[in-house]
């Protein structure tokens, strides 16, 4: 297992937005259309050219108004159900690079049916680009096997984002939340065995983020309960191979 992963942890995100823009500025993607929403938020989703996106939550609590900050990305799943959609209809359109566990989309990708490849995310990550291209977050794959950490990570002035060894972050994530459970009951850490970016937070995910954690989305819940289903058969198959 091993690899590389990352540790996001939100208490201490002030939404400067700077691993957005380094995110931008490293991928020399162009600025995207927007406009205002009524939220800080912008733009106001995940697009072909903006492959992390600061989401900003604003929820009545008590009649308060809380701000929720939630720096998303590809979460380079352990078993990524996009691999597994888009190799339903191409083969040699997804990496999972062996010495970091990223998950890479290739050209080939784009053939693939998009509709399918986005509806198979728990986390609804996958886009398409101007030029067809399914995209999202890399790892920065490029700046990390030259031994430099992602560029969302370098630019962090907070420590929010943190990246290395898969086990140092997680030893990393579970000190920090054991250090924040007595303050905050509903402390929890999203998916950490499921997923290469770990993220934590101090209440209830859904007030972070629809889909924050797998098995909100309702068109995953039928991907995964599918893959279960169909899990045994594919075991069989393998062995057999
Ligand atoms: Fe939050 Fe760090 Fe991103 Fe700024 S750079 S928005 S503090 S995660
Ligand atoms: Fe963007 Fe690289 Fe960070 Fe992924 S790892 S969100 S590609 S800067
Ligand atoms: Fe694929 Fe979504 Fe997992 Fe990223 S988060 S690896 S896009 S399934």
């Amino acid at each position: 297992m091993a690899g590389k992963s990352f540790f996001i942890d939100t208490t201490k995100c002030t939404a400067c937005r700077g691993c957005q823009m380094a995110c931008k500025n490293w991928n020399q993607n162009a600025a995207s259309a927007t406009r205002n929403t009524g939220s800080h938020q912008n733009p106001p989703d995940l697009d072909g050219n903006t492959f992390k996106l600061v989401r900003f939550s604003e929820v009545e609590d008590n009649g308060k108004i809380a701000w929720y900050f939630f720096a998303d990305q590809c979460r380079h799943c352990l078993e990524p159900p996009c691999k597994d959609a888009v190799e339903g209809h191409v083969s040699d359109g997804v990496i999972q690079d062996e010495a970091t566990g990223a998950v890479v989309y290739l050209d080939k990708a784009k053939e693939a049916p998009f509709d399918d490849v986005k509806a198979s995310c728990p986390y609804d990550i996958p886009r398409k680009a101007a030029n067809g291209r399914l995209v999202k977050c890399t790892m920065c794959i490029d700046r990390v096997s030259s031994g430099l950490v992602p560029a969302c990570v370098k630019i962090c002035p907070t420590g929010a984002m943190n990246f290395g060894e898969r086990d140092a972050m997680l030893a990393l994530a579970k000190e920090r939340l054991e250090k924040l459970k007595g303050l905050h009951p509903k402390a929890q850490l999203l998916d950490a065995d499921q997923v290469r970016v770990i993220f934590l937070v101090v209440d209830d995910p859904r007030k972070y983020h629809k889909n924050a954690v797998a098995g909100l989305k309702p068109s995953t819940n039928r991907q995964l309960a599918r893959r279960q289903l169909l899990k045994p058969f594919a075991d069989v198959v393998r062995a057999v191979l």
